[in-house]
């Protein structure tokens, strides 16, 4: 069959599939060999079959040699019922395992509107104040984000034959949990509407053993950036708990998990082509892969780093505790700021290795949530947890108002939970679910303010009919 025949077959074909093929039919996605699994890119063109099957040049001439040797009862099974192939189809490929198309270069300009260029990127006070909207203090680490990131795009989309070299500002953010890392990096990728990739550096292990290969990172990235390999090269990427991986100490096993992930990772911060696989976490025959070029991906790894204070701490009282102004061993005991003291050394005391940490460039420091923080946290950002809950009543036409004690109150259930502004949530809707559930029973309620006493499991919120009168206790706190 000649590849005219092919053709004019397989445009037969597609009429015939219709409109119920349109998804197949989107020349935004790259077609695949269906044997190989390479895309279009890669193999070169493909031959269409009927059915909707693109065989590669390569896998088209291996199969003719196979089914040439003479006795291959492949080839009287083809002969016989050519039909076979409709027990495969293209459909088979998942749509989550089809690539974009990379654009030709003169298309590139005339959409270069939408994607980030230089004169539409936000500066670093507008960065910041847009992160002032959704997240509440951690001021300075607002503001070495907004800057780090600036500096980033620009590189991204500075002219390529300029003299000076930009180095990529890939950030290592250190901070309690709960207290904002994965919440700032999303709010980070909203702004400059690029996608983001958020990952747990527990789940990643050396290449071959159990757990996701260091590239599944990128994998993530794809996904979120719908297949498009072109703006997950301009993408963020989240890896949280980093300080998991710090090397084991004291151990004689080799370490799949902790320093060789940081070595795997070492290529993907530093900027290279990486082969990946698309719509799955791990290579294997069945998977397509595409290349990503990381050079522009901006990664940034959080940990609370349990236990670096004492590290700190340690360095610290060993430099002041020689010589005249010897210093009191306790002097940073009960220092707030402690950890904002950290240094390159401290983390490789850690267990972070010199390399990774080389490749991370902006180090800064999240504060422990205070509990005036946590107070505006609950009723300050766009969209804090009580505004919501307002807004839900305000449906039913009912108003709901917070006593300032009561909102302490939470905040003081938060502190003694330890798990940072995440533990607000779970407070609220423990009593909050009563009120949802009786409120809109009685139409002639119109205001619901809640105590302090209501949260302390003590008393009742305070129900005010529309009439004005007051009403009797509905919501029974349990
Ligand atoms: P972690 O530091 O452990 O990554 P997260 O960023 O996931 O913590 O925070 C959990 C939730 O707490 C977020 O979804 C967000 O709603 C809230 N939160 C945490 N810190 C802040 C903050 N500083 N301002 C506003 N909300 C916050």
């Amino acid at each position: 069959m000649s590849e005219d025949q092919n053709n004019n077959n397989n445009n037969n074909n597609n009429n015939n599939n219709g409109n119920n093929n349109n998804k197949n039919n989107d020349t935004t996605f790259e077609e695949i060999c269906y044997m190989c699994r390479r895309p279009e890119s890669k193999a070169g063109k493909l031959i269409h079959i009927p059915n909707n099957i693109c065989i590669c040049n390569d896998c088209m001439q291996k199969t003719f040699d196979t089914i040439n040797k003479s006795g291959n009862p492949y080839f009287d099974m083809m002969n016989m019922n050519p039909s076979f192939l409709n027990m495969v189809n293209q459909q088979d490929i998942p749509e989550r395992q089809k690539v974009k198309k990379k654009q030709p270069q003169e298309d590139k300009k005339e959409q270069s509107e939408d994607v980030l260029k230089i004169d539409r990127l936000p500066p670093p006070h507008v960065i910041k104040a847009s992160l002032d909207e959704f997240v509440i203090g951690q001021e300075q680490a607002k503001k070495v984000m907004s800057v780090a990131v600036y500096n980033h795009y620009k590189r991204v989309t500075k002219e390529k034959d300029e003299e000076v070299e930009i180095e990529k500002s890939n950030m290592l953010m250190i901070g309690p949990t709960g207290s904002g890392k994965t919440y700032l990096v999303r709010v980070l990728a909203k702004i400059l509407n690029v996608p983001l990739a958020i990952t747990d550096a527990t789940s990643l292990t050396e290449a071959g053993y159990i757990g996701d290969d260091v590239e599944s990172v990128l994998s993530k990235l794809l996904a979120a950036a719908d297949n498009d390999v072109e703006r997950a090269e301009r993408g963020i990427v989240f890896i949280d708990e980093i300080d998991k991986i710090a090397k084991k100490r004291n151990t004689n096993s080799r370490d799949v998990s902790g320093e060789s992930v940081q070595q795997g990772l070492l290529k993907l911060l530093e900027g290279s082509e990486v082969e990946v696989p698309v719509g799955a976490s791990s290579k294997n025959a069945m998977v397509p892969m595409t290349t990503i070029n990381t050079t522009n991906i901006l990664f940034i790894c959080g940990g609370a780093f349990p236990d670096l204070d004492t590290i700190i701490k340690t360095r610290l009282n060993q430099k002041s505790s020689i010589g005249f102004d010897a210093d009191l061993r306790d002097k940073y005991d009960n220092d707030p700021n402690l950890l904002q003291k950290v240094t390159v050394e401290d983390l490789r005391e850690y267990g972070m290795i010199p390399e990774f940490l080389g490749r991370l460039p902006v180090v800064y420091t999240l504060q422990e949530l205070t509990k005036e923080m946590y107070i505006k946290i609950l009723k300050e950002p766009k969209n804090a947890i009580l505004k919501q809950y307002k807004k839900l009543l305000a449906m039913d036409e009912v108003d709901l108002l917070f006593e300032d004690r009561a909102l302490e109150v939470i905040a003081e259930k938060a502190i003694e939970k330890k798990t940072g502004a995440r533990a607000l949530r779970a407070i609220i809707e423990d009593f909050m679910i009563d009120i949802m559930f009786e409120i809109p029973k009685d139409e002639t309620i119109g205001r619901v303010t809640i105590t302090g006493d209501y949260i302390e499991h003590k008393g009742a919120p305070i129900i005010e009919l529309r009439s004005g009168g007051k009403h009797k206790l509905i919501a029974q706190n349990s």
